[in-house]
């Protein structure tokens, strides 16, 4: 069986067309696990997009906290007898699967974009050294473990007409030892670069903090009003959020359209954003790296080619 979990849905749809394919391969079916309460919408969503079974753990915990749900994902593994655990490369869910590994004495792969069937084991790829180099890891025992980032495989067409079964389980975890004390969600200005369709992303090639309205402005009249940044200017500099952040240590997206002024590509960047649709890039340097992941260039000063965009675009918008 593929087992798959993750605390985002949307990080469990995607997973779900990887678990599907690699069921159809090893002849085995796909559960997808929802832990807390229960939500018969959820579940039958996680049906739509390719589980064949939903594995619903009741309790009566609060909040994620990563002892209690590797006991209790534990249980369910060692119940369904799982041999492939897919889970999502989300802050919860690394932790959650190294403790899992841990407890199961399973090998255990995090951050994986590939995943298949090499000579009959389970393969998992993943991006090393800074993303100069591919990793080829392979499971000589189960249950595996793979830890998957989101945008790394694209979701399956929903299919509301697919059927499976909805299992309820009432499981306690263990107390641990730990205790939370508070909760606070993170204050984010609306930005999801995850879940954008077009980007305008900044770099070093901008020279203040203001400067940036001008990548705003762009993404405004786009109608993408999403805007996205290079480390430094997330990291260093400061000048925009973290959600802002695209790359390697930042958010990986797959917008249709990525335009990326002012950035010079190097592979940490490209990491984050080289599946997005159409790139576009704007550069003074002719010969910046970025050129090699573009469709399109532009080689000129930012602060000339950004607002004569943004009216063009604004023009034949209407
Ligand atoms: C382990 C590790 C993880 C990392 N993770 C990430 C990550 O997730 N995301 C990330 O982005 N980076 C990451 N980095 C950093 C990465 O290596 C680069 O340092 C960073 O991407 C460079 O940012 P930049 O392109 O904005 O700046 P620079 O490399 O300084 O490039 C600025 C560009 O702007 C151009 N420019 C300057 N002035 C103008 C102008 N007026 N008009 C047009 N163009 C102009 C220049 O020609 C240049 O190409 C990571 C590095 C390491 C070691």
């Amino acid at each position: 069986m593929v087992l798959v979990f993750s605390d985002n849905k949307n990080l469990t749809f995607e997973m779900l067309s990887k678990a599907s394919e690699l069921a159809k391969n090893l002849n085995k079916k796909v559960t997808a696990v929802i832990i807390g309460k229960t939500d018969d919408a959820l579940a039958k969503e996680y049906i739509s997009f390719g589980a064949d079974k939903v594995f619903v753990a009741e309790t009566n915990l609060e909040s994620f906290k990563a002892e209690e749900y590797t006991d209790i994902l534990g249980n369910i593994v060692k119940e369904t007898g799982a041999e492939t655990i897919l889970i999502g490369s989300n802050k919860n869910g690394k932790e959650l699967a190294a403790r899992l590994g841990g407890k199961l004495n399973a090998g255990c792969v995090i951050d994986s974009n590939n995943i298949y069937l090499k000579d009959k084991k389970l393969t998992a790829e993943r991006v090393v050294y800074s993303g100069n180099a591919i990793a080829v890891e392979q499971f000589n025992s189960t249950p595996a473990i793979v830890t998957v980032p989101s945008k790394a495989f694209d979701r399956l067409k929903k299919d509301d007409s697919r059927k499976g079964d909805i299992i309820k389980k009432k499981i306690d975890a263990e107390k641990s030892t730990s205790k939370i004390l508070k909760v606070q969600e993170m204050k984010t200005e609306g930005v999801n670069v995850e879940d954008a369709e077009i980007i305008v992303s900044c770099g070093r090639g901008f020279k203040n903090k203001e400067d940036i309205k001008l990548v705003q402005e762009l993404a405004d009249v786009l109608k993408g009003k999403t805007v996205g940044c290079s480390r430094p200017i997330a990291a260093d500099m400061k000048w925009l959020p973290e959600e802002c952040w695209i790359g390697l240590s930042g958010h990986k997206v797959k917008p249709k359209l990525y335009i990326a002024a002012g950035i010079s590509g190097q592979i940490q960047h490209i990491a984050g954003m080289r599946d997005s649709g159409i790139i576009v890039a704007i550069n003074k340097d002719p010969d910046a790296l970025i050129f090699k992941s573009a469709d399109y260039g532009i080689v000129g000063d930012l602060y000339e080619v950004l607002p004569k965009l943004t009216s063009a675009v604004k023009e034949k918008m209407g």
